[in-house]
């Protein structure tokens, strides 16, 4: 029976698919020494069994070995101890390889230590997944690229550190939520739907997003989504690289501002007038479009002003009632810096009879403005409200007309201008 069984252990050892050892107990001078491979051991290594036998397993060592884990080897072997570690090896050609130890010491019957039994592995392959892996993990946190990486679901999987110092956000804090928590509430629904149109077509997403910080402030991302499948095809994750683009938004913002607003009045200038009333123009021609109606005003006795007053005074009441028309203006109305001390008012949705209101309200504002030196200046107004058909120069020259007629009678006061010109 026992012998039977004996015979059993020693088959399943010489079979088994994992490699194994076994040496005597000699630990000094050359040993221990091998008494027993399998071929598992003779497949990994590239010896035979007649090449191992009587050696010392030092021949599998070599110039890259870890000394220490050999330290703490032939530590646990002295005080037949259970060992367990990793170490590179090398093939009988040579080539090293990553092997893991698990040693055990086999005692007889008086107890004493008369042999050492090692099974071991080749783990090549996971090292080098691993090695793989902190690669990709540090190349990931190296990058300045924020990096986010949703499951199917959307539900975030992964974050980079550029990620987290971007959103402010810790890791634990973002994974397993949605991307849907940086939102800002600023994009309309109909954005997200385009989003997800193009990935579940499988293809890329790429736009600018204002996305909300942890801390609740606002940044502009340049973001591009893209969904990542498996061999089969379906969608597994989806992986989002962005670049904080705020700096550059808001550069953009402010250089827009200044190309359209006066630098004297801070109004908007004729340039940006121009282009808000073609606007409001083209809309007008529509079929069932809005009418609106425009007002030139103009300062009464202006170089009078300045040529009792001085520039630098002129320049003082042309803010002030810059600053008048702009305060006294409906939220949807322009106040417009069309000329010297000139100005253009639109009214969007405003017919003559309203506009003729805003105008009287503006006029009557204006002459309450009080300079140090000039006193109460005063304007003179043209009305007109856009008719079917006409161009925007015969508006205006509408409006002009009207302007030139408050200003024969009199000045500082409210002139409509006649119903659609001939031309
Ligand atoms: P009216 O009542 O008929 O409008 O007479 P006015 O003197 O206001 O009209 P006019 O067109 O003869 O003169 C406008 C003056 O406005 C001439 C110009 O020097 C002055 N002006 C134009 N732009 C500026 C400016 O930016 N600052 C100052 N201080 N004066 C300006
Ligand atoms: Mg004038
Ligand atoms: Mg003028």
């Amino acid at each position: 029976m026992t012998d039977s069984l004996d015979k059993v252990l020693s088959s399943a050892m010489a079979q088994a698919f994992v490699p194994m050892l076994v040496t005597d107990a000699e630990l000094s001078a050359g040993g221990p020494h091998i008494v027993f491979v399998n071929q598992a051991f003779c497949a990994m290594t590239g010896y035979s069994q007649n090449e191992l036998l009587g050696q010392s397993p030092r021949v599998l060592q070599g110039a890259d070995t870890d000394p220490q884990v050999l330290e703490r080897l032939r530590g646990c072997l002295h005080q037949g101890e259970y060992f367990q570690g990793t170490a590179i090896n090398y093939r009988k050609d040579g080539s090293p390889y990553w092997v893991e130890w698990n040693i055990s010491p086999v005692r007889d019957q008086q107890g004493r230590i008369s042999h050492y039994v090692s099974v071991q592995q080749d783990i090549s392959s996971r090292i080098r997944a691993e090695r793989e892996r902190d690669l990709m993990t540090a190349a990931l946190n190296a990058t300045g690229a924020s990096v986010m990486i949703t499951d199917a679901q959307g539900l975030i999987k992964l974050v980079n550190r550029a990620f987290t110092r971007l959103t402010g956000y810790f890791p634990d804090e973002l994974i397993g939520q949605t991307p849907a928590l940086l939102k800002s509430g600023l994009h309309p629904p109909r954005f997200y739907a385009g989003l997800w149109q193009a990935l579940m077509r499988g293809e890329p997403f790429s736009a600018t997003f204002v996305n909300r910080r942890r801390d609740g402030s606002l940044y502009h991302a340049s973001q591009s989504i893209a969904p990542i499948t498996n061999e089969q095809g379906c969608i597994t994750h989806f992986v989002s690289i962005c670049k904080d683009v705020s700096d550059m938004v808001r550069r953009e913002h402010r250089l827009r501002e200044q190309a359209n607003s006066d630098r004297l009045t801070g109004l908007s200038n004729r340039h940006a007038g121009e282009e808000a009333l073609h606007a409001l123009w083209q809309q007008a021609q529509l079929e069932n479009g809005e009418t609106f109606s425009l007002i030139l005003a103009d300062i009464d006795h202006f170089k009078l002003l300045n040529d009792t007053h001085g520039h630098l005074t002129g320049d003082r009441v042309l803010r002030a009632v810059a600053r008048c028309l702009a305060e006294h203006s409906r939220n949807d109305d322009m106040a417009v810096r069309w000329g010297g001390e000139e100005f253009l008012l639109l009214l969007p949705g405003s017919d003559l009879h309203a506009a003729l209101a805003s105008a009287e309200r503006l006029r009557m504002a204006c002459h309450q403005v009080e300079d140090e030196q000039a006193g109460h200046p005063s304007l003179s107004f043209g009305v007109a409200e856009v008719s079917a058909g006409e161009s925007i120069e015969q508006l205006i020259a509408r409006a002009d007309m009207a302007l030139y007629s408050a200003k024969q009678s009199g000045r500082n006061q409210v002139r409509a201008a006649v119903q659609g010109l001939e031309d």
